[in-house]
């Protein structure tokens, strides 16, 4: 059997990918061994977070990990069974730190974030998406003035980069946006222009429905292998092989395995992170909350509260600790005095993530016709649009609008 492009992977990368294609006049082909977004892309906080031009490995970063690591349900860990497998990756992201990478990966990240907004402008009437968009912006908390103080550099950042902001220097001015918040919060930052989906579940899956109703098919197939032709691609399944002319890998944090097979060492890992999610009618959330300090966030799922972040270097098999949301809620509890923990459900997802905080996205250096469109780390659903857009420009030999060298799968 011949496709025309095929996309391995249904999460939000390679859905979002699969209907630029289609838009773009390709037959497309999506497979997955789990369905439509089996995996990270269902229960993520659900934001675009387009403020946050920062990569995540920033200068300093590293010397405020030992008093991170000391606390083992703290916002980093990494359990000593994988402590001497991550230590490579490690050293890659201390290197990103460094301030001359720094630079240069933050000027890649804003570009990714401008065209991502961008693109999920375009998208988003294409499919009749604003119904599950809810646009209020997002607040970052503080609970002193001293780490109000030491974060203006990051705000000065944002404000180079065109990011629209407001500061807050008072309890009752975070109160005006946002009641009900323990007054341990002194100073904040709120942006407007961030979104947040109803659900990023729910988005997924209208964005899949949107793509089958132009004729896209989803099939649920294992891939064990990917294998070179003169033109086109094998691919091995679970069953079989299907050729096609062009694939794109959207495999999340799966994607380094079949990389892997066409001889392309890539050193994605994955930044394990846990939430719960609570019934509508927990809090009377008006944004999506960011608890700087404490490494993880409150947002608005379905109308009711998902409560959830943190960073568990732990690698993919590694079993999930639910102490870790356990004691994510009970935080939330003394910020959000009146938050109702009844009934909640917990997660735990796989964040794909390169050393250097930026995706792949890519041709193959060993393969032509694949194109690389992973590791998206804290930000896949943020710049899903954006990155469809350039695998499809990629698929068509078109220019592109930024520089792709900072997603280079030949990077490493
Ligand atoms: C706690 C938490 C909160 C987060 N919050 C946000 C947020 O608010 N905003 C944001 O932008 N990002 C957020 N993220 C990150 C975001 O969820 C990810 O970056 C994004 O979901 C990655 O999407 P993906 O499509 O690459 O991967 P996935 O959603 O994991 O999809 C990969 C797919 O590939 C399939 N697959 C893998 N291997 C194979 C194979 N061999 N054969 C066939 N199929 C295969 C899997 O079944 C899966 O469906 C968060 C992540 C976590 C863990």
């Amino acid at each position: 059997m011949t496709e025309q492009v095929v996309v391995i992977g249904a999460g939000v990368i390679g859905i979002t990918t699969a209907l630029e294609l289609q838009c773009c006049g390709h037959s497309v082909l999506v497979l997955d061994k789990g369905g439509v977004a089996a995996e990270t892309s269902a229960g993520n906080a659900g934001a675009f977070a387009f403020p946050e031009v920062e990569p995540l490995a920033t200068p300093g970063i590293m010397l405020k990990a030992p008093k991170w690591l000391l606390d083992p349900l703290g916002p980093l860990s990494i359990p000593p069974a994988y402590a001497l497998k991550i230590a490579p990756w490690m050293y890659r992201f201390w290197r990103a730190s460094q301030p001359g990478q720094y630079a240069r990966l933050l000027e890649a990240q804003a570009n990714l974030m401008r065209l991502s907004a961008a693109a999920l402008e375009r998208l988003l009437p294409s499919v009749n998406g604003e119904p599950l968009m809810q646009r209020d912006g997002q607040m970052q908390l503080y609970e002193s003035e001293a780490e109000f103080r030491a974060s203006l550099q990051a705000w000065e950042v944002r404000c180079a980069h065109g990011i629209k902001f407001e500061l807050l220097e008072s309890p009752a001015a975070i109160a005006e946006k946002q009641p009900g918040l323990s007054s341990r919060f002194t100073h904040a930052g709120f942006t407007p222009d961030w979104l947040n989906t109803i659900d990023p579940k729910k988005w997924v899956e209208h964005l899949a429905q949107a793509f089958r109703g132009r004729q896209g098919r989803i099939e649920q197939q294992d891939i064990r292998a990917l294998t070179p032709l003169e033109n086109g691609v094998r691919i091995t399944t679970q069953g079989g092989t299907i050729d096609t002319a062009k694939l794109v890998l959207a495999a999340g944090a799966w994607s380094h395995h079949l990389a892997r097979t066409l001889g392309d060492h890539i050193p994605l890992e994955t930044e394990r992170g846990y939430n719960t999610t609570l019934p509508e009618g927990a809090f009377d959330l008006r944004m999506h909350l960011t608890f700087s300090r404490h490494g993880f966030v409150a947002s608005r799922i379905n109308g009711g509260v998902r409560v959830g972040g943190a960073v568990e270097l732990a690698g993919l098999s590694l079993p999930p600790n639910f102490k870790r949301a356990d004691t994510l809620l009970k935080k939330a509890t003394q910020f959000l005095p009146g938050l109702n923990t009844e009934g909640g459900t917990q997660w735990m997802g796989f964040r794909p993530s390169l050393p250097d905080s930026m995706p792949v996205i890519g041709r193959s250096p060993n393969a032509a016709d694949v194109i690389y469109a992973f590791g998206h780390g804290h930000l896949g659903l943020t710049q899903s649009a954006g990155t469809a857009e350039l695998v499809a420009a990629l698929i068509d030999d078109r220019d592109v609008p930024i520089s792709l060298a900072p997603y280079s799968p030949a990077r490493f």
